[in-house]
């Protein structure tokens, strides 16, 4: 099986304070792999290195088996935070902005906003929108360009019960399409629910990674980690 992701060791020091400890594991394709562990266990902070926005103090990665290049990161969508759309636009006028600043054509708006439910209220104002409608047109804006990588951050926080499970459902049936999601959680629960492979982070420590099947069993794994989330 392809690995999409690699990391080798990867440690991040924020000045005295370790957010990250010789981190190493391995993201198959096609997968829904939760990063999962409480606050600060440097879940952002994981996400952050992968994405180039943040340095690891030690270690290394690859994507597809390759060095980390600007041309491979164009293949991931990211969600690490709520995209600033505009409010008195349409859905539809505030992906073609996002398209036009990532570089992407209009072509792929329909068919984006058909993914994520959303082509029925496309000429809808963004502030008529549920906070579970916002971060489906903001997971919309991901998908320009059609990446094979989504990375999001805590992509259900904040949502109503009912913009929790569309979510779910979303990010589900976009891996059954084919794309590999990284997504960071401090829910268990949800994990367990969307998940087929997950990595457990507790103070910058990986407790352990792999198929959710084999690490989720572990019901010492899952006292220790549950205890915290
Ligand atoms: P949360 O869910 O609260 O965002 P997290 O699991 O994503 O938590 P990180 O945000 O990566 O964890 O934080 C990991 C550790 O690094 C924490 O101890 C945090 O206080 C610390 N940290 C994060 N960002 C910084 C920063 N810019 N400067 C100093 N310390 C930081």
């Amino acid at each position: 099986m392809v690995n999409v992701l690699t990391l080798n060791g990867i440690t991040k020091y924020y000045g005295r304070i370790c957010a990250l400890n010789n981190v190493s594991f391995s993201v198959p394709q096609g997968c829904v792999f939760g990063i999962l562990g409480p606050n600060g266990s440097g879940k952002t902070t994981m996400l952050g290195i992968v994405m180039d926005i943040l340095k690891p103090s030690a270690g290394s990665f690859t994507f597809m088996d390759q060095a980390p290049s600007a041309a491979m990161r164009k293949r991931i969508g990211t969600l690490l935070e709520t995209p600033n759309f505009y409010h008195y636009l349409s859905a539809e006028r505030n992906l073609r902005i996002a398209a036009e600043i990532k570089g992407k054509g209009f072509e792929q708006i329909d068919s984006v906003l058909q993914k994520v439910n959303l082509y029925h209220r496309k000429t809808s104002k963004f502030s008529t929108y549920s906070l579970g409608m916002k971060q489906r047109l903001a997971i919309a804006s991901c998908l320009l360009g059609d990446p094979d990588v989504l990375v999001f951050d805590e992509p259900t926080n904040g949502l109503d019960p009912v913009g929790i499970a569309e979510i779910r459902e979303l990010i589900k049936n976009l891996a059954t399409e084919g794309k590999t999601i990284i997504m960071a959680s401090h829910l268990l629960d949800e994990v367990e629910k969307v998940c087929t492979h997950v990595a457990i982070l507790k103070t910058g420590n990986l407790i352990t990674a792999g198929h959710v099947d084999d690490v989720l069993v572990n019901e010492d794994i899952v006292e220790v980690s549950a205890a915290d989330l």
